[in-house]
């Protein structure tokens, strides 16, 4: 089977990848491992959203600024590409750091859809990919893919990887991010588990192992995980305006880097878990507020209880010692650590250690408490690629013929983040331009 270009991974970087390209007249091959298009990106929320500056970027994505620089200078390229289509863009909110539009990504994938098979491509599921092929010179050439009906060798004079990551796999997120991160929860769709990082490296790609980042989330644990819609019903955002105890009793982060960042940095402590804290002010201001606007507030306390939490409110400090030291905590150290923390965001925030970045506000004694274990929604280190998306080798030069998109290419973001869609058709449109889709 031949084609202009073959794309391995149907969610938001290969499908707009495929759209892209298909819309110019290339005939394009998807091929997909589920039984069904869209991977974690149906389960999104939808908001493509990015930082608003390059500094800003680099300050919260903290990873390539080269790549950063990509999804910065390609984001607008891509929102006028969703709108010249007709698909439903919502008003501009703020989402965590940065700015975006919640979309109509249903419509928008689908639409990707249409426009491969309008132009003579298609799409195939269930299928998975042994080996790509190579030609003499080295050039990657397609793949041998396997499906029901047997091996099927699908040549293409460009091949994307777009398979979404490889949180999937416990054992890869052991080797590659921490011991710890065996055992996290899984917060994304389960089948990327890092084919495109395997498919790539025995090609002669580089893996970008030092790259230890994802992107995920802090949760309660509850029986109902592994339902879609608690994937954020349960993630408590606004720990980045509370307190977090590592088992030992003491704060591990400046919290207020951003609920993905402590949840990266919680990944680290023991059991890779932790106690948030937080207050009234707080409770009232974020922990039952919007976290973006497209989706409805919801009381992150209540949620979390009604779905088997661990969570004590009080005012007193003798039950937050009890409650913490009952769910394995240092509970008289975590007392201590509190005290600390009011007495130096009142009188010495400049020594506070870790430090708070964005603010340092003394609780106000109503205090609420949930222990938190790190979820992850996909991984930060991927293949190394160049800012057109093509795959490097061990010696930095590119290996031709083969590209990477979303989170199968490692590098953009760090230990931040700023936006795992943005990331995802920025760098599909990208690697469907390298090519020789413009
Ligand atoms: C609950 C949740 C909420 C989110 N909310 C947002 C949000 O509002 N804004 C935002 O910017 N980001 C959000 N994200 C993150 C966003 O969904 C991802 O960053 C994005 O989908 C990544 O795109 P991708 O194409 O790299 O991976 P995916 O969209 O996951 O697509 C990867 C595809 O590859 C397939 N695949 C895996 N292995 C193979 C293989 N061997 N062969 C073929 N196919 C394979 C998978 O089945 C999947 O279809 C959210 C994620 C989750 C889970």
């Amino acid at each position: 089977m031949e084609c202009d270009l073959l794309v391995i991974g149907s969610g938001m970087a290969g499908l707009s990848a495929a759209g892209w390209a298909a819309e110019r007249g290339a005939r394009v091959v998807v091929v997909e491992k589920a039984s069904t298009r869209g991977g974690s990106a149906v389960l999104s929320g939808g908001v493509v959203w990015t930082a608003t500056s390059a500094s800003r970027m680099s300050m919260y994505g903290c990873g390539d600024p080269g790549l950063g620089d990509v999804v910065l200078q390609t984001y607008p390229q891509a929102l006028a590409w969703i709108r010249s289509r007709g698909i439903q863009v919502s008003p501009a909110m703020n989402v965590l750091h940065g700015r975006g539009y919640a979309i109509d990504l249903i419509h928008h994938l689908d639409d990707c859809i249409q426009m491969v098979e309008k132009a003579g491509g298609y799409i195939v599921y269930e299928t998975t990919t042994e080996t790509l092929l190579k030609d003499d010179a080295g050039k990657v050439i397609g793949a041998r893919t396997v499906c029901a009906d047997g091996t099927v060798d699908v040549i293409a004079a460009n091949t994307i990887l777009a398979t979404g990551g490889y949180q999937g796999s416990p054992e890869l997120r052991a080797q590659n991010i921490h011991e710890n991160a065996r055992n996290l929860l899984l917060r994304s769709n389960p089948v990327s588990q890092g084919d495109g990082i395997r498919l790539g490296t025995e090609a002669g790609g580089v893996f970008n192992k030092d790259n230890k980042g994802f992107y995920g989330h802090l949760v309660t644990k509850s029986p109902n995980w592994g339902e879609e819609r608690y994937y954020t019903g349960l993630s408590q955002y606004h720990s980045d305006h509370s307190l977090l105890f590592n088992e030992q009793g003491f704060r591990y982060c400046d919290e207020t880097e951003g609920d993905h960042t402590n949840t990266y940095r919680t990944v680290f402590e023991t059991n890779a878990r932790a106690i948030v804290l937080w207050d009234k002010r707080i409770q009232e201001t974020y922990a039952t507020a919007h976290v973006v606007l497209s989706a409805p507030p919801l009381d992150k306390y209540k949620v979390a209880i009604e779905n088997g939490g661990e969570g004590v409110r009080t005012t007193n400090v003798a039950e937050l010692e009890k409650f913490a030291t009952a769910h394995g905590f240092d509970g008289a150290q975590l007392v201590k650590s509190l005290a600390e923390y009011q007495e130096g965001a009142t009188n010495g925030w400049e020594n506070l250690n870790p430090p708070r970045r964005e603010s340092a506000v003394p609780l106000d004694g109503e205090y609420y408490a949930l222990v938190v274990y790190s979820a992850i929604t996909f991984t930060f280190g991927g293949l190394m690629i160049d800012t057109g998306a093509r795959v490097l080798k061990d010696d930095g030069t590119v290996l031709p013929g083969l590209l990477a998109a979303g989170s199968d290419a490692g590098g953009a973001y760090g230990i931040g983040y700023a936006g795992g869609l943005a990331l995802a058709i920025t760098f599909g449109i990208t690697a469907a331009q390298t090519a020789g889709w413009k």
